[in-house]
């Protein structure tokens, strides 16, 4: 991988692909005779780091899921995570009306109606991880290592930081969080977690099993 600033990019594909093998080439040597079998730009795929979420998951009686209604950063992660919550979520709905009998496509929205804001708030987090990982000069990369073992020691930012990328509640950091990751307070004034705080019921995963949901069937 490597990190090309946007306004390099146009100059880098002016002066040629020999501008490209000497990034790699000034990176690792050795790469010196190995690079230069990519022959042309279009051997070359561009990792743009942008997001979107789309304003909705559903119209009519097709559903979308995965990258087609959210993107993230790729070097941040998240986006296989997501689409495999999509497709489970969206299969256990369809089963669901399929046992119920219940084949009216209005349904479906129960299906954005539990991802969207979840893929949302997963988009933000992994945004904010993308950003902190762009900064690699000056004192940032040994701010960003520091803050990273303060989550992975501390128990309360390390449970709530797990549960949260990996989609199975939510529960958001606040500024007394982010004042314990910096180191500027001990992490030992938040409060014991049990492991089972904010995770997501049966209810919010499944809203439909509810009954009072198959009325127009
Ligand atoms: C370089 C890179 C690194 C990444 N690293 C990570 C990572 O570390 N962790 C992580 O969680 N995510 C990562 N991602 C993101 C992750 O790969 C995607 O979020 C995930 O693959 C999305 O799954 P999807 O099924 O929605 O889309 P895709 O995996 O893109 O699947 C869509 C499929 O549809 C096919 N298709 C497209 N158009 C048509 C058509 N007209 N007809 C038929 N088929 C079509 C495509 O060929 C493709 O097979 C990375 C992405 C990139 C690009």
């Amino acid at each position: 991988m490597l990190l090309i600033k946007k306004t390099e990019y146009k100059e880098m594909k002016r002066s040629g692909l020999d501008s490209f093998y000497r990034c790699y080439i000034d990176l690792k040597p050795e790469l010196d005779g190995y690079v230069q079998h990519i022959k042309t730009w279009k051997d070359i795929q561009l990792m743009i780091p942008s997001r979107h979420n789309a304003d909705r998951y559903i119209e009519g009686n097709c559903a979308l899921i995965g990258d087609a209604v959210h993107t993230v950063h790729p070097m941040a992660g998240e986006g296989m995570n997501l689409a495999i919550q999509d497709a489970f979520t969206l299969g256990e709905l369809l089963s669901y009306m399929y046992g119920a009998r219940c084949l009216d496509a209005a349904q479906l929205k129960l299906y954005e109606q539990v991802r969207k804001p979840r893929a949302e708030f997963l988009s933000s987090l992994s945004h904010l991880s993308a950003l902190a990982y762009s900064y690699w000069q000056g004192p940032w990369p040994r701010v960003r290592s520091h803050v990273l073992k303060r989550i992975e020691r501390i128990p309360a930012l390390h449970y709530k930081h797990m549960l949260n990328i990996s989609g199975l509640g939510v529960w958001k950091e606040t500024l007394l969080d982010r004042f314990i990751q910096i180191g500027l307070l001990p992490g030992s004034i938040l409060p014991k977690v049990n492991g089972k705080e904010h995770q997501y019921t049966e209810q919010d995963d499944y809203p439909w099993k509810k009954r009072g949901n198959w009325n127009d069937c």
